[in-house]
C-alpha cells in the first residue's frame, strides 16, 4: 500500500484517532490545530494551579480505546491510569432524594427494588432487553454508511428488529418501569446527545445499557489524558502536530481536494484531508460555497441540532465530601427538557450536573482545594438568547441552585478561580456550530446514512470525523469516526 500524505484539520478525539492510526501505518500525518493544546472539547483547561476537563467527564465503553491502543501496538495502561467508579453517579430528585445507580447488575437491582417497589425484576428485565438491542446495534455503529447497500449488509438486517428508532426513550423505557423517579434515573442519558428523553429514538436506550453494564471510568488527571495519550503516540510514530495553527480553507480542484490553506496564507498540499472540526461550522467556514451542493447554509440552518451547555469551572479552596458525578435535577425536569429543546428560553430551576472530580483525583488541585466541574444543559443559539447580558444573572443562578439543593452550602465563599463557558463562547471561541456542543442531533433522519458521511461526499479525497459526523457524538462513537476514517485512507475505499 502507497504511503499518504494525510492533512487532519483539529487535533479533537477524533482527528487524533485518526491520526494515531494513520501514522502507525507509516502514512505522513500532519495535524493542524488552532490551539495551543491539543484535545479541542476533550482538552485540559488550566486555572493557575487547577486543572478542568473542558468538556467530557464520562469515559465509557472502554473496549473502543483499549482497541485502538491495540492497533497501534500500545497498551492502554501504560498510558493512562484508569479508576473505574461505583456507585456510577449520584442522582438527586427534588433537591434532597438521593439514588446512587451502580454498575453491579445484583447490587443495582437490590437498590432499586428497595427503593421502588416492584421495579427490581423490571430492571434485570430491560437489562436483558436492551442488551440485546446493544449487541444488535452495536456493531452497525463500527462501520461506515456511505450508500444504501450498506443497509444490506447482513449485520444491519439483523439489527432491524431491535433499532427501534420511532419510540423515544422514554417511552420505551417507561414500558419498564413503574416509578418516575427511576424513569428518569435511566433515560437521562439521552442528554448524553444534547437530545430530550421525550425525543431521542429508543435506539438510544443502549446508553444506559453501555453505562450499566460496562461501567464509566475516569483517567487519573482527567479525560484531556487521553488526548495527551494520543498526541504523544502520533509523535513517537513520526506524525507532526501543529499547535496554534489555524485552517483558513480547504483547496478543491476538478471535484477532489488538494490540500488546504492556513490562516498564515500558507499552502499544504497532501493526498487526503480529514475535518475534526464540528461538521456544520467546517462547511460554513472552511468549504467555500461553490464547492457544496449538498450542505448549502440553507440546509445547514435547517438541520437539527443538539442542545448546548453554560460551563462553570470552579477552582475551590476547600474539598466537599459529595461524589464524583452528580446529576441535580430541576424539580419539574420535564419542564426543564421543554424549556431547553422547544420553548429555547432559560430555566428558572435548571438541572445541574456538578463533577467533583478531586474527590477521586488528587492531581487536579492543591491538598485540600478541589476543581469542581458545573455543566447545565441549556438551549442552543438558536434561540438568540443575548448571553453576554444573560452571562452573570445565569452563573448566580446555578450558584444559587447548587447551594440550595447540595451539600456545598457555603459554596460562593469558597470560588479562589473560576471560568464560564456559555452557547456564544462555544460558538465563537469553540467553533461550535448554533453552539450545539453535541453537534447535529440524532434524530433518525440524521443518522447512518443521513448523517455526513466519514467519506465526504461533495469532493473527493476528504474524511469526517468527531461527532457531526457518523457513528455520533460522545467518545465512543468519535473514536470510531476516526478509525473508519483511517481503514478508508488506508484502504483507498
Ligand atoms: C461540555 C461537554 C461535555 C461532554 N461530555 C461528554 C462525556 O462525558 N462523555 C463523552 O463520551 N462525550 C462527551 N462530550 C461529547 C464529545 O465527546 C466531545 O465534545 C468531544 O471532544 C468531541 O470531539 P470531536 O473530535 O468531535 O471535536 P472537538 O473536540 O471539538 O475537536 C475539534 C478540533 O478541531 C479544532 N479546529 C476547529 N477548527 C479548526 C481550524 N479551522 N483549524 C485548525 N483546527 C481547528 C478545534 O480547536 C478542536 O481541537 C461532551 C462534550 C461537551 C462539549
Amino acid at each position: 500500500m502507497p504511503k499518504k500524505k494525510v492533512i487532519i484539520i483539529g487535533a479533537g478525539p477524533g482527528g487524533l484517532t485518526a491520526g494515531m492510526l494513520l501514522a502507525h501505518r507509516g502514512h505522513q500525518v500532519e495535524i493542524y490545530e488552532k490551539k495551543e493544546v491539543v484535545g479541542g472539547r476533550n482538552a485540559p483547561i488550566k486555572l493557575g494551579d487547577f486543572t478542568f476537563d473542558t468538556g467530557p467527564t464520562f469515559l465509557m465503553l472502554l473496549e473502543v480505546l483499549d482497541d485502538i491502543f491495540k492497533e497501534t501496538g500500545r497498551k492502554m495502561g501504560d498510558y493512562l491510569e484508569l479508576k473505574p467508579l461505583d456507585p456510577l453517579y449520584r442522582l438527586r430528585f427534588d433537591g434532597q432524594d438521593d439514588f446512587f445507580p451502580s454498575g453491579d447488575e445484583d447490587k443495582m437491582a437490590q437498590e432499586i427494588e428497595k427503593r421502588f417497589p416492584g421495579d427490581g425484576q423490571n430492571y434485570l428485565r430491560f437489562k436483558k432487553e436492551e442488551g440485546k438491542k446493544f449487541d444488535r446495534v452495536y456493531p452497525c455503529l463500527k462501520v461506515p454508511y456511505g450508500s444504501f447497500l450498506s443497509y444490506l449488509k447482513p449485520r444491519f438486517i439483523k439489527a432491524i428488529p431491535r433499532l427501534d428508532p420511532f419510540a423515544s426513550v422514554y417511552h420505551r423505557l417507561a414500558t419498564y418501569f413503574k416509578h418516575e423517579h427511576l424513569r428518569i434515573a435511566m433515560t437521562f442519558q439521552a442528554k448524553y446527545l444534547g437530545m430530550s428523553p421525550w425525543q431521542c429514538p429508543a435506539t438510544f436506550t443502549i446508553l444506559s445499557i453501555i453505562e450499566h453494564r460496562f461501567g464509566i471510568y475516569h483517567p487519573i488527571g482527567g479525560l484531556n489524558k487521553i488526548s495527551e495519550a494520543m498526541a504523544k503516540i502520533i509523535g513517537e510514530d513520526g506524525g507532526k502536530i501543529h499547535l496554534n495553527t489555524p485552517v483558513r480553507r480547504i483547496i478543491v480542484e476538478n471535484g477532489k481536494t488538494t490540500g488546504i490553506i492556513l490562516e498564515s496564507g500558507d499552502e499544504v498540499r497532501g493526498d487526503a484531508v480529514i475535518i475534526n472540526s464540528d461538521f456544520a461550522w467546517a462547511m460554513s467556514h472552511l468549504v467555500a460555497p461553490q464547492d457544496r451542493r449538498k450542505y448549502t447554509d440553507e440546509k445547514l440552518r435547517k438541520m437539527e441540532y443538539s442542545c448546548s451547555t453554560v460551563m462553570l469551572y470552579l477552582g475551590l479552596d476547600k474539598l466537599y465530601d459529595i461524589p464524583h458525578h452528580n446529576v441535580i435535577f430541576a424539580d419539574d425536569y420535564r419542564d426543564n427538557v421543554e424549556d431547553i429543546v422547544h420553548r429555547k428560553t432559560l430555566s428558572s430551576d435548571p438541572s445541574v450536573y456538578i463533577q467533583n472530580a478531586s474527590i477521586t483525583d488528587p492531581t487536579l488541585a492543591p491538598k485540600g482545594k478541589s476543581a469542581v466541574y458545573v455543566l447545565v444543559p441549556v438551549t442552543n443559539q438558536t434561540s438568540g438568547i443575548d448571553w453576554q447580558r444573560e452571562r452573570k444573572d445565569f452563573r448566580d443562578r446555578v450558584i444559587g441552585i447548587i447551594m440550595k439543593k447540595t451539600e456545598m452550602k457555603d459554596l460562593d465563599k469558597h470560588i479562589e478561580v473560576e471560568k464560564i463557558i456559555t452557547p456564544a463562547d462555544w460558538e465563537n471561541e469553540y467553533g461550535i456550530y448554533q453552539g450545539a456542543t453535541f453537534n447535529l442531533s440524532h434524530k433518525i433522519s440524521q443518522m447512518l446514512s443521513f448523517r455526513p458521511h466519514n467519506k465526504f461526499e461533495e469532493f473527493d479525497n476528504c474524511y469526517l470525523v468527531g461527532g457531526g459526523t457518523h457513528p455520533g457524538s460522545g467518545l465512543p462513537t468519535i473514536y470510531q469516526s476516526g478509525r473508519i476514517a483511517a481503514e478508508m485512507i488506508g484502504s483507498n475505499k
